[in-house]
């Protein structure tokens, strides 16, 4: 036993109490996978001294055959895990074991219902990495020296998995991190070697080093015990180096969870090697589920960046567009320098061409599973649809081949569930239709029932309606799809193209005419409330609807720039009616003037809400509408 000094004791973070209890709850189900996240801890603890050593070789220390070792004792109940990777100092073992770094990880926290069933699933999310060891251990305890540091320079580093933990100053001879588990109380089975090398070949065969457990000999003559002979288990090769053929499907879905710190299987995934000018390979995954900080500024994203099968960084930005930021995997470059930096990548010409490749291969990727798996790529549109939508705005190359990756709600059914594409939408449309129609709102309520959809609805027409907040702004960077353009059924003045028939066109001219005077009158009445009064060809049930101009910002791009504290332009609608609607046919034979402006301004502030604005002055609109009511019950 060395001697250990400046031993403390300390508390764990509330995030990590919470976690640890959570874990050790709610993942008996599944307990071996403990020894597939400290595997993975320790793969990537080498990684980075690899890396480390390339600028200061001295770091090996001599001992550059990197490895992980794992051992047990049957009689003291103990599983070991042995690496000489980059190890940690008292100060790392403190916070990297103490505390959960990730942002947003308190807000994570308040997510937990405290239901066991509901929370093992969020924990997926999360990720669970070294606090797993609390599963099947009721006692942990660490040792550790960070490369570089002096031999008495090492880390005792124990808990329980309660509320706290004790760090002390040790003397540890070799570079590294071991760790022993203490095995709870009918969870031996795990100090066993069969078990053991069955559960390592199960999770952790892709991962590239060697990992060794003790081969039974038997003792030599005159030997009591037997030496210690290693053997390595694994088949320690980097995976994406592996042809596509010989690789299973569970190997891939393994070495997902290994990079992605993921619980659950990916969706999918794209493996590909590259050469001639450039030499790569890439394996990109798409996550079955959106973690829960996508929409975090801070978060993680980014590939695992790998040069000539060197881990060099995580979290490398510059492969993929923003829009895929959910994307995880690996790419392995024989052109880009082992020294290259962040900054490097966002200048390098070479990053280019890779990202504009990679970004295809997921497309495509997607463009497949839609296409092959409709059930799951829902599932995809539930979790990652909105990050999606970013596409257009941010990818002009790609633009159509996102458009056609949209998923959106529609009249055509399924109660606003978005998964109506455009390419779908295209096969069913009327015959003579040459556009692609949508109209945006706030809620699907509001806008499935919007006056705005009368014609469509009486011409058995498919509208999409689109009520995400980045929907308008979305629509603002699509023009068109298949050489289809998009049209806005509340903006400017409906054109219905093939669709209205020559006698329709005809007869509507004659109305139009017929009601110019009507047309003059309600412009004098609502006077500045609107940019222009005309008859309306949208019309079958109401009595009167607001359009936006062609050129004008929509309701949902107003309030985000008002909730924003932004300026926004002032604009005014126009007021169409419906003259075939009998509150219209009574306003046009109204004669007093005073009645006249009432009614108008009631249908005005009527076709507002009915668009889900507010009023300008609600008050007026009661006032005028109990005037009527009172006047009718006299
Ligand atoms: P994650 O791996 O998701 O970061 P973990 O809880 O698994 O979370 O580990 C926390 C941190 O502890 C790691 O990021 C790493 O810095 C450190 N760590 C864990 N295991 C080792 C190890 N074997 N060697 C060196 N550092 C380690």
């Amino acid at each position: 036993m060395s001697v250990e000094t400046q031993k403390e004791t300390l508390g764990f973070q509330t995030e990590v109490k919470q976690l640890l209890h959570l874990m050790i709850h709610s993942l008996y189900s599944n307990k071996e996978i403990f020894l597939r996240e400290l595997i993975s801890n320790a793969s990537d603890a080498v990684d980075k001294l690899r890396f480390e050593a390339l600028a200061k070789p001295e770091l090996l220390e001599g001992g550059a055959e990197l490895k992980i070792r794992v051992s047990f004792d049957k009689d003291a109940k103990t599983v070991t895990l042995e690496d000489n990777g980059i190890g940690m100092n008292r100060e790392e073992a403190i916070t990297h074991l103490g505390t959960i770094a990730k942002s947003g990880t308190a807000d994570f926290m308040k997510h937990l219902s405290g239901d066991q069933k509901k929370d093992s699933h969020l924990i997926g999310q999360f990720g669970v990495g070294f606090y797993s060891a609390f599963i099947v251990a009721d006692k942990v305890d660490v040792f550790s020296r960070r490369a570089g540091d002096a031999a008495s320079e090492g880390v005792h580093w124990s808990s329980k998995g309660e509320g706290d933990f004790e760090v002390a100053t040790v003397e540890k001879a070799d570079r590294g991190t071991r760790i022993v588990l203490h095995l709870k109380s009918g969870e031996d089975e795990f100090a066993d070697g069969w078990r053991l090398r069955n559960i390592i070949k199960k999770y952790s065969d892709h991962i590239a080093l060697p990992i060794e457990l003790p081969k039974e000999v038997a003792a030599a003559e005159g030997e009591e015990q037997p030496a210690v002979e290693w053997e390595t288990v694994n088949r320690a090769s980097a995976l994406w180096t592996r042809p596509r053929t010989e690789v299973k499907d569970e190997e891939y879905q393994e070495f997902y969870k290994h990079i992605a710190h993921d619980f659950e299987n990916p969706l999918s995934w794209s493996h590909n090697k590259v050469e001639g000018k450039l030499e790569y390979s890439s394996l990109l995954y798409v996550p079955a589920r959106a973690p829960f900080d996508l929409y975090q500024r801070e978060a993680p994203k980014g590939l695992k960046l790998y040069v000539q099968r060197v881990f060099v960084m995580d979290q490398a930005e510059s492969f993929l567009p923003l829009y895929l930021r959910f994307i995880k995997g690996v790419v392995d470059s024989n052109d880009l320098s082992l020294n290259v930096s962040r900054e490097i990548l966002q200048k390098d010409p070479i990053i280019d061409s890779m990202k504009s490749a990679l970004t295809k291969r997921v497309l495509d990727m997607l463009e497949k599973l839609a296409k092959n798996e409709p059930e799951q790529y829902k599932g995809f549109w539930k979790n990652f649809g909105q990050v999606m939508k970013e596409g257009p705005a941010e990818d002009f190359a790609n633009k159509e081949k996102i458009a056609g990756l949209l998923r959106f709600a529609s009249t055509n059914g399924d109660e606003g569930e978005q998964v109506v594409g455009l390419t779908e939408y295209l096969a069913r449309a009327k015959e003579g239709q040459d556009k692609i129609y949508f109209l945006t709102g706030e809620t699907y309520a509001q806008v499935k029932n919007s006056p705005h959809l009368e014609v469509f609805r009486k011409k058995g027409i498919e509208v999409l309606l689109l009520t995400d907040r980045i929907d308008e702004w979305l629509m603002s960077y699509l023009n068109d799809f298949d050489g289809k353009s998009f049209v806005d059924v509340a903006r400017g003045d409906l054109d219905l193209g093939n669709l209205d028939s020559e006698e329709d066109k005809k007869a509507a001219e004659e109305v139009a005419k017929s009601k110019e005077g009507l047309v003059e009158r309600l412009k004098t009445a609502l006077g500045e409330s609107v940019a222009e009064v005309r008859v309306s060809h949208r019309l079958t049930d109401s009595p009167a609807i607001l359009a936006i101009g062609e050129q004008d910002l929509g309701l949902q791009m107003r309030q985000i720039l008002e909730a924003s504290g932004q300026k926004v332009p002032d604009s005014k609608p126009i007021f169409e009616f419906n003259p075939a609607h009998p509150l219209i046919e009574k306003l046009d034979n109204e004669q007093s003037d005073e009645r006249f402006g009432d009614l108008s301004h009631i249908l005005f502030d009527q076709a507002a809400l009915a668009a889900g604005d507010s009023l300008k002055d609600p008050a007026a609109y009661v006032r005028r509408l109990n005037k009527l009511l009172v006047e009718l019950s006299a």
